[in-house]
């Protein structure tokens, strides 16, 4: 099969379809406007082509002016979508591509008219297009993969319209655009049919990429006091045990609140949520730069530092207790103290594993416990 224009518009036609449906199911399971948007956007594609079909039928207002409005409008859909997608507004100056879509109707009808209107349309389209291409740039933090694929096929279809307009200001350049004749019409058709997969892998790529992130996030993270579960320490605690050595050593620290049971049965569940939330705030308040905080569970929440002393394990949980002790008084009056006992294990060397190093962690948390609580032990070597 010969690829003359009218296969090439069909072809485009069947695949903005097929990118608006699977946009549309996308959106169905992950409910983010951004995909509703784009879905939009190539269903405005899929009218727009099968009307430019009608070009050939003589019918020139449809067929060109309103079909190629339709183009515009599908990439303002696009601008429109990946403003969702990265939480930004669009100034209002954007919807003025509607006047000046509906400006192009007074084009003078003469030899001229095919690549006024060729180049007024692709500028419009360049215009959106470079800007959603300018939202999708990294905002402080880094982009996903899927953002900056997308960032960039955007960019490459932008810059491709802009020399689809300069080309028709070319002295001698043949732009039919009643008959689709013209080599700039041909690559159009081409590029326009490669820039629909891209874009639109590129779309569920983003999005998908952004609800794995947001997924694996929740999946390491307790939910209560939002540090990290056991889970994610086990991921998280080899980098850091590896690089401890006899000149580098590293601690653990096992932590448990005192007679927590108390805060529980005399002042209720809730209250003694908060206790863990504010005890999980203090270590993210005092944690040293590098290490890692987890909740075992319950009332049981660990500090592992890989840059460690024994008297900077010894201020770090004297820190630690003072605070707490303060602000568990504060808030609750208890027949006994409700403060904390921890047990330290520092080690020069990895250890075997993190469930034997929390093993020794607990042995002392056990020897702080049955000394009268609010204390801190330390393992020793053996
Ligand atoms: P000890 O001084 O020996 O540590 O005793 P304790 O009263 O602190 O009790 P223990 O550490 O043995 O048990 C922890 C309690 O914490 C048991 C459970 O009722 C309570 N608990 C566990 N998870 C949660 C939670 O998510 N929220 C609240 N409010 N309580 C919890
Ligand atoms: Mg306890």
């Amino acid at each position: 099969m010969a690829l003359d224009p009218l296969t090439m518009l069909t072809i485009s036609t069947a695949l903005a379809a097929a990118a608006a449906l699977y946009l549309a199911v996308e959106w169905r399971s992950i409910r983010e406007a951004s995909l509703l948007c784009w879905s939009a956007g190539f269903a405005t594609i899929t009218v727009g082509s099968t009307l430019a079909l009608l070009r050939s039928g003589g019918y020139l207002l449809i067929g060109i002016w309103f079909a190629n409005g339709l183009l515009v409008v599908a990439h303002w859909l696009f601008l429109l979508g990946v403003a969702r997608f990265t939480r930004q507004r669009l100034s209002g100056g954007w919807y003025l591509i509607v006047p000046a879509w509906l400006g192009l109707l007074w084009l003078p009808d003469d030899a001229l008219w095919s690549k006024v209107m060729l180049m007024s349309n692709s500028l419009l389209v360049a215009l959106v297009t470079l800007r959603a291409s300018f939202l999708l740039r990294p905002h402080g933090k880094s982009l996903s993969i899927g953002a900056v694929q997308l960032r960039y096929v955007l960019l490459i279809h932008g810059l491709f319209y802009v020399a689809k307009a300069l080309t028709a200001v070319v002295p001698g350049t043949l732009i039919d655009l009643a008959a689709l004749r013209g080599e700039i019409i041909q690559v159009s058709l081409v590029e326009g049919a490669m820039a629909i997969m891209l874009i639109a892998l590129s779309m569920t790529g983003t999005e998908r990429h952004r609800r794995e992130t947001q997924i694996a996030r929740l999946a390491a993270q307790d939910p209560l006091t939002g540090l990290y579960n056991r889970r994610a320490l086990e991921v998280q605690a080899p980098r850091l045990l590896d690089g401890v050595s006899s000149a580098r050593p590293g601690a653990l620290l096992l932590i448990d609140i005192d007679h927590f049971k108390l805060v529980n049965d005399l002042y209720g569940h809730v209250a003694g949520d908060r206790l863990l939330v504010t005890l999980s705030d203090l270590i993210r308040a005092v944690l040293p730069e590098g290490a890692l905080a987890a909740r075992l569970g319950g009332d049981e929440f660990v500090i592992l530092t890989g840059d460690a002393s024994h008297e900077r394990v010894m201020a770090l949980g004297s820190e630690l207790r003072e605070r707490f002790h303060a602000a568990a008084t504060q808030d609750f009056a208890t027949p006994q103290a409700v403060t904390l006992s921890i047990g330290a294990k520092i080690f020069d060397h990895p250890p075997a594993s993190l469930a034997a190093l929390i093993e020794q962690g607990d042995s002392a948390l056990y020897a702080s416990k049955r000394g009268g609580r609010n204390s801190l032990q330390v393992a020793d070597h053996s």
